[in-house]
C-alpha cells in the first residue's frame, strides 16, 4: 500500500471510530419522562428548537409530500408531520437505541398517524440509501446533525449524494446545524480554545491554536460540544460557503440560510406562528423562568436553518 491509500485508510478507520462515538453517545440518552423534560435547564431552547422545525415543515412540507428524515433520532418529528397531513415518512439514524425509542413513539401512534412510517438503523453518511429505500421524496430533511457528516470529504460527499439521489426534481432539503461562522468568531473571541456559558461549553484541540482555518482543511475540523442535558460528542465544523457549492455540484441550490436569531425574528411576525411558540411554550412574559433564558438564547445562536431546492422540473403531484 503506498503513503496516500495508507492515510485514506487510516482516516477511513478514524472516522468510523468517531462515527461510533456519536452513535454511543446517542444510543445511551434514555428517553425521559414528561418531569424530566420540564426540569431541564434547556427546556425552552429545545421548545425553540422544535417550533423552527415546526416552522420549516409548515413553509415547506405540503399534504401528501413524501418525506426522508436523515438523522430522525427518537422520532420526535413524527407528530409535526402528522400535523402536516404527509403521505410517507421514512426515518434512518446512526444510533440503535434511538431508533428503538423512534419505533415505540410510532406504535404508540400508529393509528392516529396520517401516515405510515418505516424506520431504519444505519449510517446516513457512509452507506448508500438507495440499496435500502425506495427514493422519491419531495421533502429531505436533517435535523440538528449534518455537521456529523464533515468529518471527511467523502462522508459530506456520501450525505449530499444520498439526498441528492432520494430527492425528487424540485424536491427540498431542509434542516438545521451549527452556524460555523458563529462558532469561529466565538473561538477568536476567546482567551484560550474553549468558550460557553451556563448552558454550553465548546472547546477546540491545541491543534488549533492559531484560530485560523485554511482552504486545504475544510473538512474533520473537530470540537468538542457539550450542550447540558442534550449533547457531548464531537462535532465537526462545517463551512457554509463550500457546503453550498458543493451541494450545487449534487444538483442542490440555495434557497434559504438564516442564523436562528435572524430565523425568529423573521417568522415571529406572523401571528400563525406567534400563536405556535405560545403552545409550545417556548415563549411566556418571563415570569417564573417561563422563557428562554439569556444563556439559552446565545446558545441559539450558535446555530442556522439552511434550504436548498434540487434542481429540475417537478412532475405532476
Ligand atoms: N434529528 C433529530 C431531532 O431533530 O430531534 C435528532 C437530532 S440529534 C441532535 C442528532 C442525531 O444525529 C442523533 O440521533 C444521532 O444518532 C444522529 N446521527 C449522527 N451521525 C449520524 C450518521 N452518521 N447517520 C445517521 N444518523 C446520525
Amino acid at each position: 500500500m503506498n503513503a496516500k491509500r495508507g492515510k485514506e485508510r487510516e482516516d477511513f478507520v478514524e472516522s468510523r471510530k468517531k462515527a461510533k462515538q456519536v452513535a454511543d453517545f446517542y444510543s445511551g440518552r434514555s428517553n425521559q419522562s414528561r418531569e424530566e423534560r420540564e426540569s431541564s435547564p434547556i427546556i425552552h431552547l429545545k421548545k425553540l428548537n422544535n417550533w423552527i422545525k415546526s416552522v420549516l415543515i409548515h413553509l415547506y412540507v405540503h399534504k401528501g409530500d413524501s418525506v426522508l428524515d436523515l438523522a430522525c433520532g427518537k422520532g420526535g418529528d413524527l407528530i409535526k408531520y402528522d400535523k402536516a397531513n404527509i403521505g410517507r415518512y421514512v426515518g434512518v439514524d446512526i444510533a440503535a437505541g434511538s431508533i428503538d425509542d423512534a419505533m415505540k413513539r410510532y406504535n404508540n401512534r400508529r393509528q392516529r398517524l396520517s401516515f405510515a412510517a418505516e424506520l431504519f438503523c444505519g449510517d446516513c453518511y457512509e452507506v448508500d440509501l438507495e440499496r435500502s429505500i425506495q427514493g422519491g421524496f419531495d421533502v429531505c430533511s436533517c435535523q440538528f446533525a449534518l455537521h456529523y457528516s464533515w468529518s471527511t470529504i467523502e462522508r459530506a460527499e456520501r450525505a449530499l449524494d444520498n439526498v441528492s439521489r432520494m430527492l425528487n426534481p424540485g424536491g427540498f432539503f431542509i434542516g438545521t446545524m451549527p452556524d460555523s461562522n458563529v462558532i469561529v468568531q466565538k473561538l477568536r473571541a476567546a482567551q484560550g480554545l474553549e468558550f460557553g456559558n451556563s448552558v454550553y461549553n465548546i472547546s477546540f484541540g491545541e491543534e488549533h491554536r492559531t484560530k485560523r482555518f485554511s482552504q486545504a482543511t475544510r473538512f474533520g475540523i473537530q470540537y468538542h460540544f457539550k450542550l447540558e442535558d442534550a449533547v457531548d460528542c464531537p462535532e465537526w465544523l462545517v463551512f457554509f460557503p463550500y457546503f453550498q457549492s458543493l451541494a450545487a455540484n449534487y444538483g442542490l441550490d440555495l434557497v434559504l440560510k438564516l442564523n436562528f436569531h435572524d430565523f425568529v425574528h423573521k417568522h415571529i411576525k406572523d401571528d400563525h406562528f406567534i400563536d405556535l411558540m405560545r403552545k409550545l411554550g417556548a415563549l411566556g412574559d418571563g415570569s417564573n423562568g417561563d422563557t428562554l433564558s439569556p444563556d439559552e438564547w446565545e446558545a441559539a445562536y450558535l446555530y442556522l436553518v439552511f434550504v436548498f431546492k434540487k434542481r429540475g422540473e417537478p412532475g405532476p403531484r
